[in-house]
């Protein structure tokens, strides 16, 4: 789960970090009043959208003008109409992909004044099964080129879970990035708050691009990129509550609903499987067959008849699937049930393109039984490699 840089902005701020003085602005005429609430005479008006890459972005209506979602404004009056510009248009950058994402919050901030933009993240890493940091001098609006072209300026150091954070990890962060003097002390506080807030929030990621050097030699968190465990969610109310459900997609949204585990994707062939190992495999064999999977989607082990139907009704709202295959392996579910899901699946959505479903395991014979007895133009398939054939063939002939 993720969240708006003011929101985990306000988050590091109470574990001490140093942030700016900002206000959150919902409607344009809010703007004028939320920036005269700040210092001046710099601010910082920025795009709410759960990406990076604001900067460099774009948006895609002319009116909202050229420069992207992160802008500077030399008054109040200012910092108005950019907020007004921005509200409500789709702001497209490397991470949103071509379709963008609209802007409906805005982050009105005191400008500050940069000498040096750092990179620093915490992350888990799953090879070292270890919390690292990785760091960078080279912070800013470039950090991919960077690790595209000269990775060697990218440094990560990992985090003994059994001493946890120490004030030598934070000394030799510090010393890699050439801080001094109060700089380094500053260095070891912050990063033990950021450890701090990042095991007991259970933070999945942590990305502060850029921490900033300014003019007067203090450090602080400029820009901050916080995503959850969505698993822990359960644990973590108050993040819960930071949950901005117009950020997502929804057909996820539904599908969390029903605790589904789905995942939408770009291609035309529509997937529900149970078990996320074969969903993957499910996944990869449609494309060795050439074609491209609309969704990865676990239904389960106990999925219901109800579970079986809304999962197939959120398949079928994408307008890119051009086919559906149905690929079960009943263990602890049993076939026939499985069979008689997709068939009232069918009935309740109606079925405007081609069917194959692939069933092995418990019940098999009668759930066979039941999808031939049906009626439906339903294609059966009898392992893997023939269903994933047989329903590329349906769709692209
Ligand atoms: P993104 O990473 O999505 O492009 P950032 O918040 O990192 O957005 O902002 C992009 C750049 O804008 C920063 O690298 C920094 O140079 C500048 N910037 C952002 N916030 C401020 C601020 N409060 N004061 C001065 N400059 C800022
Ligand atoms: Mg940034």
């Amino acid at each position: 789960m993720n969240i708006h840089e003011y929101q985990a902005k306000q988050l590091l701020k109470s574990y001490g970090a140093p942030v700016s003085d900002g206000r959150v602005v919902l409607r344009a005429e809010d703007a004028k009043t939320a920036a005269g609430e700040l210092d001046g005479p710099l601010w910082v008006v920025k795009a709410q959208i759960h990406a990076g890459g604001r900067g460099k972005g774009h948006f895609k209506e002319p009116e909202a003008g050229e420069k992207g979602g992160v802008r500077l404004a030399k008054s109040v009056e200012e910092a108005e109409t950019l907020a007004k510009q921005m509200l409500g248009k789709t702001l497209v950058t490397h991470q949103t992909g071509p379709a963008g994402k609209q802007v409906n919050r805005i982050y009105i901030e005191d400008g500050s004044d940069i000498t040096r933009e750092l990179y620093l993240a915490l992350l888990v890493d799953r090879v070292s099964s270890r919390v690292s940091i990785v760091c960078s001098t080279e912070g800013g609006m470039d950090i991919e080129e960077v690790a595209a072209s000269t990775p060697e300026k990218i440094l990560s150091f990992s985090i003994d879970p059994a001493t946890g954070y120490q004030a030598f990890h934070g000394r030799r962060v510090a010393f890699s990035l050439g801080l001094e003097g109060a700089q380094v002390k500053q260095m070891v506080a912050l990063l033990g708050n950021l450890y701090k807030a990042f095991l007991e929030k259970d933070m999945e990621q942590l990305e502060i691009n850029p921490l900033i050097v300014m003019t007067d030699g203090n450090l602080k968190v400029l820009d901050a990129k916080v995503g959850f465990d969505g698993n822990a969610m359960y644990r973590q109310p108050d993040v819960a509550n930071l949950r901005d459900e117009s950020e997502e997609d929804s057909k996820e949204l539904e599908a969390s609903k029903y605790d589904l585990n789905y995942i939408a994707l770009d291609g035309e062939i529509g997937c529900m499987v149970n078990g996320a190992g074969l969903a993957m495999a499910t996944m990869d064999i449609i494309k060795l067959y050439g074609a491209e999977p609309a969704n990865f989607l676990d239904v389960g082990g106990g999925a219901t008849k109800e579970k079986v139907t809304e999962a197939f009704k959120i398949i079928t709202s994408d307008k890119n699937v051009k086919g559906i295959l149905v690929n079960i392996f009943g263990g602890i579910m049993r076939c026939d049930i499985i069979a008689e899901g997709v068939i009232a699946a069918v009935k309740e959505v109606g079925l405007q393109v081609p069917l194959v479903v692939r069933l092995e395991g418990t019940n098999v014979e009668k759930g066979k039984e039941i999808i031939k007895n049906s009626g439906l133009n339903v294609i059966a398939a009898d392992n893997l490699s023939d269903g994933a054939e047989k329903i590329v063939k349906a769709v692209k002939g």
